[in-house]
């Protein structure tokens, strides 16, 4: 590319968009993570707790090529994840703290090098020493409970700040583009912010994870330092990178690496996918077309029921802003609607029958008699569909 923009219409515009969205995401990890083989990050063996295969893969592999389309959507899943993080930051900022942006943990556990990147490190000293670190994710939609991965990379990333606090490991990229590089946690929050912070002992160190998707946000915490937290991290991070290092040198075969169990929602849109063992089965070229139109209503359906969720919406707030007598219908030509308040859905909380019933019953009736009003449907087939 040589910076020049010619008349190319829709198509041009989205392949510019394409290109500098991946020329940027290059530039980016180098200045910000380096050259991501020669260590293992910890998001690489939060990666592995769900598929060791694809995490491996993406650490040692050039994926194959796509289409425009299909880069492009890539490439927007990836960098809104950025995007978010720099609202996040300016949100922090408005709010008059002065976090620390990408602060990396560098440590060598034996001959294994360990990286961990911190998306927001904040510190305050009063009214008692307090450490904070905000991982951000973005998410097609609100998780209701955190996924494992996510879990433990937040986890490790606690317990190793506070493991390796008085240890020159920390390095910081700061604003002006200084870098200090193996300083001691205290001295970077000394040499950053001006600000003295205690022994570990004497701080109350939490980390959490925000998700956010297009129009929400949810807050997961708080994340406790844990010494298993440490144990685990380190023992992922020496298997990750055996493994790693037998693929390099050609000793094992990337299909002979754990994939998945089950179907995991990282399969549809995985670059590993296409030799995977996961999907090896027989070959049925004659049901392609099926599958193909199967696969293609579902992703219709779902942008349809996306446009719906929101026209529905749009008529809502329309009603509201109408002015109508609540109840009242509104006649748009050959078509008529009014919005009427509904009650709640009446659920069971489980949770707390099982807590009134053993309070009433004593444990081991109260299982017995929830087990005898528990009702399991007939069972059923469910088709898994993916495309290559
Ligand atoms: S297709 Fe699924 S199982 Fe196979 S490597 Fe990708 S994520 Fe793992």
């Amino acid at each position: 590319m040589d910076g020049t923009i010619r008349n190319t219409g829709a198509e041009g515009l989205l392949e510019i968009l394409r290109y500098g969205l991946e020329r940027y995401a290059e530039q980016r990890t180098a200045l910000l993570l380096g050259d991501r083989s020669r260590y293992v990050g910890l998001s690489d063996i939060a990666k592995m707790l769900d598929c060791p295969r694809a995490a491996l893969a993406a650490k040692l592999y050039t994926p194959a090529p796509q289409n425009t389309a299909e880069a492009l959507k890539r490439q927007i899943t990836l960098q809104r994840g950025h995007w978010f993080e720099k609202g996040v930051h300016q949100a922090l900022m408005g709010y008059d703290l002065s976090p620390l942006s990408q602060l990396e943990i560098e440590l060598m556990h034996g001959d294994v090098p360990i990286k961990a990147h911190l998306d927001f490190t904040l510190i305050a000293t009063q009214p008692q020493p307090t450490v904070r670190i905000l991982e951000v994710k973005s998410t097609a939609r609100l998780p209701t409970t955190l996924s494992e991965s996510y879990a433990m990379q937040i986890g490790g990333q606690t317990a190793l700040l506070k493991a390796c606090w008085n240890h020159p490991v920390f390095n910081l990229v700061m604003d002006t583009g200084e870098v200090l590089h193996h300083r001691t946690f205290p001295e970077i929050c000394n040499e950053c912010l001006g600000v003295s912070l205690p022994d570990t002992s004497a701080c109350d160190i939490q980390g959490w994870i925000l998700c956010l998707s297009m129009c929400d946000t949810k807050a997961f915490g708080p994340f406790l330092p844990e010494d298993t937290d440490v144990a685990l991290c380190l023992d992922m991070a020496s298997e990750f990178w055996e493994t790693m290092n037998d693929l390099r040198e050609n000793k094992v075969n990337l299909n002979t690496v754990q994939t998945a169990q089950g179907l995991s929602p990282l399969c549809p849109s995985c670059l590993w996918k296409k030799e995977c063992p996961h999907f090896k089965g027989s070959s049925h070229p004659e049901w392609e077309d099926t599958l193909a139109k199967f696969i293609k209503l579902k992703i219709q359906k779902k942008s349809i029921e996306a446009e719906i969720g929101e026209l529905e919406s749009r008529l809502k707030v329309a009603y509201q802003l109408s002015h109508t007598v609540k109840g009242e219908w509104i006649n748009t030509g050959n078509h008529t609607f009014r919005v009427l308040p509904q009650n709640g859905r009446v659920t069971l909380d489980r949770k707390r029958l099982n807590e009134e019933l053993e309070t009433l019953l004593g444990e081991q009736e109260a299982q017995m008699l929830m087990a005898r009003c528990e009702k399991q449907g007939a069972p059923f087939e469910r088709l898994y569909a993916v495309r290559d």
